[in-house]
């Protein structure tokens, strides 16, 4: 397995990162995980322009685009697969402890690795924990996934893929690593931007596509949704037949399977050329 570290492709077995790295030590990092299909990778510049909206947002220097797709492009290439997870990791760099970021500059690492495509329905849970909706964090992609980690490992708990959190006012927001949307007669919502979600790519896509609405929404209207689906780079459109003690229906509904369809069948245009 080659990865990209310190501007070149390397062994991962023998690539190091400083310990001292301050991704490690403080999680002042951002991340962007993009699908790699068939030597391909999945709406690229999207995921590149997010990349430079997190380190802004965190105050890092603007990434090296050109680096950046030079990594990818030499990542996807040395390790053949058919379906991966290419990580991009941007960090604060090395710096010593108790002390700001460091001179030397940013870390950035690439990986991949082999993924499976993730079955088109699944159970989710809501959880106790808020997300920020104004946090100074809030909508970038950073490193610091404790929380995220801590409410995925309740939903593994209760038998579910995802957890989906409110955000401090009480309104439906997003999951661990996914955006919702839900069906309300008839017709498909999500979350605005303002409740405190990531933008998602694979939620813009999806509104555009489908032509979802943007609505404010109580965490109960997961009580009352005809059809929910989650979305992210990996689960593309993934239908949720339980929610808590919910059950839904076995399959994806009409509007789910719609948007599944449409899905698929824009997204093969936007697979990165090369
Ligand atoms: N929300 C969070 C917190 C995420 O981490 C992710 C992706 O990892 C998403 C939503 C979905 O975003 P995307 O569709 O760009 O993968």
């Amino acid at each position: 397995m080659k990865i990209w570290l310190d501007g070149g492709l390397q062994d991962a077995e023998g690539a190091r990162v400083s310990v001292f790295d301050h991704g490690l030590t403080v999680g002042d990092g951002v991340f962007e995980t993009i699908k790699a299909e068939h030597g391909r990778a999945f709406a690229l510049t999207r995921h590149l322009e997010r990349l430079t909206t997190s380190a802004r947002g965190l105050g890092l220097p603007d990434p090296d685009l050109d680096e950046v797709r030079r990594g990818c492009a030499a990542v996807i290439d040395a390790n053949p697969m058919a379906l991966g997870r290419l990580r991009i990791t941007y960090t604060g760099g090395v710096s010593p402890l108790g002390s700001d970021r460091g001179e030397a500059g940013p870390t950035l690492v690439i990986a991949l690795s082999e993924t499976h495509r993730r079955p088109d329905t699944t159970a989710a849970v809501t959880v106790p924990w808020t997300r920020n909706e104004r946090g100074a964090l809030t909508g970038l992609k950073t490193t610091s996934y404790g929380e995220n980690v801590v409410a995925l490992a309740r939903a593994r708990e209760l038998g579910a893929s995802e957890a989906l959190f409110a955000n401090t006012v009480g309104a439906l927001c997003e999951g661990t690593g996914s955006n919702v949307f839900v069906v309300l007669d008839g017709e498909l919502h999500t979350p605005p931007l303002h409740s405190g979600c990531l933008a998602g790519i694979t939620r813009a896509l999806t509104i555009s596509w489908a032509g979802a609405k943007e609505t404010d929404l109580p965490l109960d209207a997961l009580e009352r949704a005809e059809e929910i689906f989650l979305t992210s780079t990996l689960r593309d459109v993934q239908a949720v037949n339980r929610i808590d003690r919910r059950q839904l229906a076995d399959g994806p509904g009409p509007v789910t399977a719609e948007a599944m369809r449409i899905f698929d069948e824009q997204a093969a245009a936007d697979f990165d050329p090369r």
